[in-house]
């Protein structure tokens, strides 16, 4: 190693953040909430262990996603219902919030887009904060589990990865086929997935999630969205995921509805107002 003579200097500078949030449009978070009590059920739809779900979540209403029978974790994709070239965008949300999100953090849209296309409201695992470990919940690091990496590591093929559910999810929704629908499958919100990054090795681990039974994370829609759930062949991802080894649960997705006039004169966000020109 040739570390040089002001080595510590360097390493002493102290950090600044990359993205101050505080400079973020702010959310009426106060106003979601309170049109959320009395907010009323609509559609609903399970996701069975290794398998994925659809459903249509209006802009303006909102997405709870529950545990159910046991605890489980779930890849979530989301795309603009009218347009899926506007998907969700893991690492800019990462940028901005950091790398877990809970109530009243965004999560975005992918460029040219990029705006807020939904806002968590609850978060019934928000208690859990970081633990000793550094790891915490809802985590915007990870990308999906897929059958490619599998193959890398493992040398085998196994077809019920997240990514794997994810595009036959979609395929079947929208008709597509799975060539089609697969390169539409993106990083995702790792639903309840417990995760960090190892002190030492700087390596990023996973840990059995907290979540039980009737835990849930609501998020409001601020654009029509179309969510693709898989409840992942992790399980609760305290031991492995690419493989049928560990104990699945399914997990539901639930669209509610505010009665009219809650949201007031709300109106979902425009998109980016960048001109696109790049310089030219
Ligand atoms: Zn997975």
């Amino acid at each position: 190693m040739n570390e040089p003579m002001d080595g510590a200097a360097r390493r002493a500078v102290a950090p600044v953040i990359c993205y101050p949030v505080a400079d973020l449009p702010q959310p009426d978070l106060a106003l979601y909430q309170r049109a959320a009590v009395g907010a009323e059920l609509g559609a609903e739809v399970i996701a069975a262990p290794r398998e994925a779900a659809c459903i249509e979540v209006p802009a303006g209403s909102y997405l709870r996603i529950t545990s159910i029978d046991g605890p489980q974790v779930g890849d979530l994709n989301l795309f603009n219902a009218n347009d899926l070239s506007e998907r969700f965008y893991s690492g800019k949300t990462r940028a901005l919030h950091g790398t877990h999100v809970t109530t009243g953090d965004r999560l975005w849209s992918s460029f040219p887009h990029l705006r807020p296309m939904a806002t968590i409201v609850a978060d019934t695992l928000g208690w859990y904060g970081i633990d000793e470990y550094g790891g915490s919940v809802h985590d915007v690091i990870g990308t999906r589990c897929d059958p490619y990496t599998g193959r890398l590591l493992q040398g085998t093929d196994y077809h019920h990865c997240c990514h794997s559910n994810l595009t036959r999810g979609l395929a079947d929704h929208l008709g597509l086929s799975l060539a089609d629908a697969e390169p539409h499958i993106h990083d995702v919100l790792n639903v309840f997935m417990c995760t960090g990054f190892t002190r030492d090795t700087g390596q990023y681990f996973m840990k059995a999630s907290p979540v039980r039974p009737d835990d849930y994370i609501e998020v409001f829609a601020e654009i029509d969205l179309l969510a693709v759930l898989s409840a992942c062949p992790g399980g609760d991802c305290g031991s492995e995921h690419t493989s049928d080894t560990a104990p699945c649960h399914p997990l539901k997705m639930t669209v509610r509805t505010p009665i009219a006039g809650a949201l007031g004169a709300w109106s979902s966000p425009t998109r980016n107002a960048y001109d696109g020109t790049h310089g030219l």
